[in-house]
C-alpha cells in the first residue's frame, strides 16, 4: 500500500499520516462493508483522523467465513506439504522483516506504541513467529505405538494429525501484530484456513499483513481480515457455525461471553485474557539488576500489557530503596510523540481507556493508598497519563484489578512464605515475576505459584519457543511453542489388526 500521505522526519523516519478508507480483505480481495459502512481511526496522541476503515456486518462476516471454508476444501493450502506451506510462511516473513518500518509506524499512528519499541520489538517478534511455525510446517506428525499381538493377529495404532478447518480470530489493540502472529503463523503452518477480525483502534497492521501474505502466495481465501466493532462484527465471528475453532485475546470480560457467543456449539475455543501480575522482590533481590525490569514491568507501552507486572510485593527491608527507584524512574520518563525516539512514553490508546485510567488513580488515593509520584491524566492534548507510582495494600481494588495504564502498586511483605498467598489470591493466574538470588526460593516459589508463566530476575515477551497462556481468570489453553501449533490441529487415532 504506497496510497497515503507522509511526512519525513529528522531521524529518517517515514511517518505515515493520512490514509484513503480501508476495507475488507475477502476471498483475496479488497471490498467494501456491505452498505458502505465505516467507523473512524483516531491518533492517540493528536486526536487527528487517521482514516475510515470497513466496519464489517455479520454478513460480511459470513462471507469471509464461507470464503475461507471454500478455500479449505478447494485451494489445495491443507493438501500441499508442510514444507511448501512453509516456504511460503518463510517468504512472508522476509516480506514483514522488509516492511518493518512501515508496519512499526502503522501501530505507533493507531495506537501510540512507540516506534522503536515496534522496529525493535513487535515486528521482530512476528516475523520470528511466523519463522518458527514456518519450520515447524513439516515436522507436525502423528506417532506410532505397537501393540501386542491379540489372537494371533499383530496389531498396531497410530495417529494423525489434521487441520481442523477454519479459525476465527478476534483479537486486542495492545500489541496487534505481535498477537495476531501468535494466532496466525501456526494456524496457516498446519494447514487451516483464517478469518480474523482485528481490533476497532489497531487494523491497519493486520490489513497490511494480508497484502503480505498474498505477496508471499498464501491462495485467496486461505487468510480473511474482517474490520469492524467487536458486538457486531466480533460477536458474527464468534457465533458462526462454520469455525472449527475460536481463538480470542482480549478482555476477561468479553472472553467470558465467548462461549455464550458459540450458543452450545462443540467448538474448540483458545482464550487468552488478562492478568494483574505480581513481581515479587524477595530479601537478597540484586536491585541493580531488577530494577529496570520491575520498571519495565510497569510502564512498557504505558502499561498495556497483558503481562505487566503491577502489584510489586516488596519485602519490608527494600520497601524505601525500591519505592524511591521506581518513583525516581516514573518521573524521569518523558512523553510525548511516540515517533520521537527521545520518547518514552506514548498515549494510551483511546478515550475510554483514558478515563479508565483516570478513574483508577482517583480510586487509589480515596482507598488510602500513597501516592508516591504521578496520580494525574497529562495536562496536554492527547490521551496522555503520567507514570504512577502508589504506596498500597493487597485488598485495595488498584492492587487486584488489571488497570491497563501506567499505575503501579508497590506492597510491602514480611514473611516469604505468607507472599505466596498474597500473589496467588487472584481470580487472574497469567504470570509472575520474581527476583532472588536464591536457586531455592527462585524454584520453589515457581513451583508454587499458580500461574502460567514465571519470569526469574527478568521480564520480557513472550518468547515463541515456548507456551505461553493463563490460568484461571486469564484463560484457556496454550500459544506459542509446539502446544501453539497442536492446538491447530486434531489427532485422529487409527487402530489396525492385520
Ligand atoms: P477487548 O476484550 O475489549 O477486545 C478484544 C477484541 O474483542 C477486539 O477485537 C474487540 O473488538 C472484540 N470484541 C469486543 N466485544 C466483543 C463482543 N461482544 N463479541 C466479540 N468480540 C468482541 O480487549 P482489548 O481492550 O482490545 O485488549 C485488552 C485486553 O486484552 C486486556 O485485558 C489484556 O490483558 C488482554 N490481552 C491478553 C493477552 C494474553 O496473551 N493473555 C495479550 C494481549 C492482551
Amino acid at each position: 500500500m504506497s496510497d497515503y500521505t507522509s511526512t519525513a522526519r529528522a531521524d529518517g523516519a517515514q511517518v505515515p499520516t493520512t490514509f484513503p478508507p480501508r476495507r475488507l480483505w475477502v476471498g483475496g480481495r479488497w471490498r467494501g462493508a456491505s452498505g458502505g459502512a465505516t467507523y473512524r481511526s483516531e491518533n492517540p496522541a493528536t486526536l487527528e483522523h487517521i482514516c475510515d476503515i470497513a466496519d464489517a456486518s455479520a454478513e460480511d462476516v459470513d462471507d469471509a467465513v464461507r470464503a475461507a471454508q471454500a478455500a479449505f476444501d478447494g485451494s489445495g493450502w491443507k493438501e500441499m506439504g508442510g514444507a511448501e506451506r512453509g516456504r511460503i510462511l518463510f517468504r512472508a516473513a522476509d516480506l514483514i522483516e522488509a516492511d518493518t518500518r512501515y508496519l512499526s509506524a502503522l501501530e505507533t499512528l493507531e495506537v501510540g506504541k512507540l516506534y522503536r519499541d515496534g522496529v525493535f520489538g513487535d515486528i521482530p517478534a512476528t516475523l520470528a513467529t511466523f519463522r518458527y511455525y514456518a519450520g515447524y510446517a513439516d515436522k507436525l506428525h502423528g506417532s506410532t505405538v505397537q501393540l501386542p499381538d491379540y489372537a494371533g493377529r499383530h496389531r498396531l495404532n497410530y495417529t494423525l494429525r489434521e487441520p481442523l478447518g477454519v479459525i476465527g480470530a478476534i483479537t486486542p489493540w495492545n500489541n496487534p501484530i505481535v498477537v495476531a502472529g501468535w494466532k496466525i503463523a501456526p494456524a496457516l503452518a498446519a494447514g487451516n484456513t483464517v478469518v480474523i477480525k482485528p481490533p476497532e483502534d489497531a487494523a491497519l497492521s493486520i490489513l497490511r499483513l494480508a497484502e503480505i501474505l498474498a505477496e508471499a502466495g498464501v491462495p485467496d481465501g486461505v487468510f480473511n481480515v474482517v474490520p469492524g466493532r467487536g458486538p457486531t462484527a466480533g460477536a458474527a465471528l464468534a457465533r458462526h457455525p462454520g469455525l472449527a475453532k475460536l481463538t480470542f485475546t482480549g478482555s476477561p470480560e468479553v472472553g467470558a461471553l465467548m462461549n455464550t457467543h458459540a450458543g452450545g456449539q462443540f467448538r474448540k475455543v483458545t482464550l487468552e485474557l488478562g492478568g494483574k501480575n505480581p513481581q515479587i522482590v524477595f530479601p537478597d533481590a540484586d536491585l541493580d539488576r531488577a530494577l529496570p525490569f520491575i520498571a519495565v514491568g510497569n510502564f512498557l507501552h504505558q502499561g498495556q500489557v497483558c503481562a505487566a507486572g503491577t502489584r510489586v510485593y516488596v519485602h519490608d527491608s527494600l520497601v524505601e530503596e525500591v519505592t524511591r527507584r521506581l518513583a525516581d524512574h516514573a518521573e524521569s520518563l518523558t512523553l510525548g510523540d511516540p515517533f520521537d525516539a527521545d520518547v518514552a512514553m506514548g498515549p494510551v490508546v483511546n478515550r475510554q481507556q483514558h478515563e479508565r485510567i483516570g478513574g483508577y488513580l482517583g480510586l487509589g488515593v480515596a482507598e488510602g493508598a500513597e501516592l508516591v509520584t504521578g496520580g494525574s491524566l497529562a495536562q496536554r492534548p492527547g490521551y496522555f497519563v503520567e507514570p504512577t507510582v502508589f504506596l498500597g495494600r493487597h485488598d485495595q481494588r488498584i492492587a487486584r484489578e488489571e488497570i491497563f495504564g501506567p499505575v503501579a502498586t508497590i506492597i510491602p511483605f514480611s514473611d516469604t512464605t505468607d507472599v505466596l498467598t498474597l500473589a496467588n489470591d487472584s481470580h487472574f493466574g497469567l504470570n509472575a515475576i520474581i527476583y532472588t538470588e536464591d536457586l531455592h526460593t527462585a524454584q520453589t516459589t515457581a513451583r508454587d505459584l499458580r500461574v502460567g508463566n514465571v519470569w526469574i530476575n527478568a521480564f520480557g515477551i513472550p518468547d515463541m519457543t515456548t507456551p505461553w497462556g493463563g490460568r484461571a481468570g486469564s484463560g484457556i489453553g496454550r500459544e506459542l511453542g509446539a502446544a501453539g501449533i497442536e492446538a491447530y490441529t486434531e489427532e485422529k487415532t487409527v487402530q489396525m489388526m492385520f
